[in-house]
């Protein structure tokens, strides 16, 4: 079924799918140990779409021991890379397979349209899969340049069980990051999706047992943060954390290494990214496009959104103008709309605090240009229209902190190296873009600045062979690209001596 306007009967289409809220642990769906389920709560209606099993300390407790067990089997572990190739690459198909399902599911589940579900989400999880699928033959191990009186290795090995903690915002596609490369380097993984948005994680582990990756190396456990997501991050036998999501649980996941094993943790964390217009910016057009798309995008839950915009004084009000010109256009509106490009904030608690930003900048001062409410409050959803405020400085909370909703925050500056002091005033470095017609500007700008991306005339572009991870506290560890397997792998040096 392919949806080419709104359903009329939201209830058809939920009983249509059939929607799994389980758990699902050595290749079988279970419910939580206590028993315990929450509701899922669709945030364009407000409404209960499914009830998902609430997986605690003892779940996380057996599935890591499944987890383990399977590690240590073998099966996949000690698989040949090729065989873990046709896995994945069977697994990539069966999302392509499915995915209609899977972009309904998504879009149900957090909010966000249904054409980006179908044409961004639901296609870049398979390309995802499928390149770790396709990498895992291709990389070798290496031999040192000793003394010719030895032959010393030095191989790459999986870790063991990788537990991956993820956020709401992109469920599918984040799941993928962790997962194509964790299970392509031999690693078990046991998944923890967020609370907002279990759906299709639990859909793909299905997926992956069909493709043929054995029983236990991949359990998926809906959730919360604090009982789930602790427990995994302090279990004694999870040997890494591939976590993204705030900076302030990504501290926590560091506190729980420390406290329990020293599991190595990889962190993708939040973002203030600064987005930047030179004066001599020559497409004033492309640059508001970019700009506007490069913070409303996804309702502005995307963590390098382009949330602080640093314009030249002198072009800042012609800019602006044409920012909000773009945002305007930008309506939300019911997300399984194929015509919609901005659905609702993915829950209540989410939709307050960004509407407290709201309300946080204009009391600091700053100047509402847009926007700034909650709209179609009739439908029961949590939607807000796009927000962009004039006249902000880089002191105030609107500049400093992690919105993570549809809210702009203009910044004017005189000279370029001021432009790069603001940009480089936060605690965050994941990403950054500049525009300028001076390629020796572009080149200065891009080494100065500490983010992890650095885009140029362009904002959010990217592709999975580019890596993507953040400076500073914006996290550390790459996902997507080769290097991604690097943290899923530890390094042993084997020394052969000759006689
Ligand atoms: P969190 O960082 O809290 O959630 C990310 C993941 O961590 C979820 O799976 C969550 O579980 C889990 N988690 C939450 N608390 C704990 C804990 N104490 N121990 C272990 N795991 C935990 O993000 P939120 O959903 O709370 O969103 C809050 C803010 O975080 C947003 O407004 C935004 O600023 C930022 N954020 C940033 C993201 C990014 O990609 N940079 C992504 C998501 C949020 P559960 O959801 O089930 O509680």
């Amino acid at each position: 079924m392919t949806l080419t306007a709104a359903p009329t009967d939201f209830d058809e289409l939920v009983g249509s799918l059939a929607i799994e809220g389980r758990a699902f642990v050595d290749g079988a769906y279970v419910a939580a140990a206590s028993g315990e389920t929450f509701e899922c709560i669709n945030p364009s209606t407000g409404r209960a779409v499914a009830r998902i099993a609430a997986c605690d300390a003892e779940d996380v407790d057996r599935a890591v021991r499944g987890a383990r067990a399977a590690f240590e089997a073998g099966i996949w572990s000690r698989s040949a890379p090729k065989q873990r190739k046709r896995v994945l690459t069977r697994l990539a198909a069966l999302i392509e397979e499915h995915a209609e399902e899977l972009a309904l599911l998504e879009t149900l589940d957090m909010g966000k349209p249904i054409s980006d579900s179908r044409k961004v989400d639901v296609p870049l999880a398979a390309e995802c899969i499928a390149y770790y699928g396709e990498a895992v033959d291709k990389v070798y191990d290496e031999v040192a340049p000793t003394d010719p009186s030895a032959v010393v290795m030095v191989l790459r090995e999986p870790l063991g069980v990788v537990g991956a903690v993820v956020p709401w915002n992109f469920p599918l596609l984040m799941a993928s990051w962790k997962i194509g490369p964790a299970l392509a380097a031999g690693n078990s993984v046991v998944l923890k999706p967020a609370e907002q948005s279990p759906l299709t994680a639990i859909r793909l582990a299905a997926l992956a047992a069909e493709a043929g990756v054995p029983d236990g190396v991949v359990q998926v456990l809906p959730g919360f943060g604090e009982t789930a997501g602790q427990a995994i991050g302090r279990h004694p036998d999870v040997d890494m954390v591939a976590f993204t999501g705030s900076t302030e649980v990504g501290k926590l996941f560091l506190r729980y290494a420390g406290e329990s094993n020293m599991k190595r943790t990889a962190l993708e964390c939040g973002g203030k990214s600064p987005h930047l217009i030179l004066e001599d910016c020559g497409d004033l057009d492309a640059a508001a496009e970019a700009a506007a798309w490069g913070v409303f995008y996804n309702q502005g839950e995307v963590c390098n959104a382009g949330s602080r915009l640093l314009v030249h004084a002198s072009r800042k009000d012609e800019f602006l103008e044409r920012v909000v010109r773009v945002a305007e256009g930008i309506r939300p509106g019911n997300p399984l709309d194929p015509a919609t490009q901005m659905g609702p904030i993915v829950d209540r608690t989410q939709l307050e605090r960004v509407l407290g930003y709201v309300a946080a900048g204009e009391e600091e001062g700053a100047r509402l240009a847009l926007g700034g409410s909650r709209v179609l409050e009739e439908t029961g959803g949590y939607f807000v229209e796009p927000t962009i405020f004039d006249s902000v400085s880089n002191e105030m909370r609107i500049a400093r902190e992690e919105i993570f909703g549809p809210v702009l925050s203009a910044i004017a500056f005189t000279d370029e190296a001021e432009a790069i002091r603001i940009a480089n005033d936060t605690v965050y470095g994941l990403a950054a873009a500049v525009w300028t017609d001076d390629v020796s500007k572009a080149h200065r700008a891009a080494r100065a600045i500490r983010a992890g991306v650095v885009w140029v005339n362009c904002f959010d572009h990217g592709d999975i062979s580019a890596p993507f991870g953040g400076f500073k506290q914006s996290g550390f560890g790459r996902d997507k690209s080769i290097h991604a397997l690097e943290k899923y792998t530890d390094v042993k040096t084997v020394w052969i001596a000759l006689r």
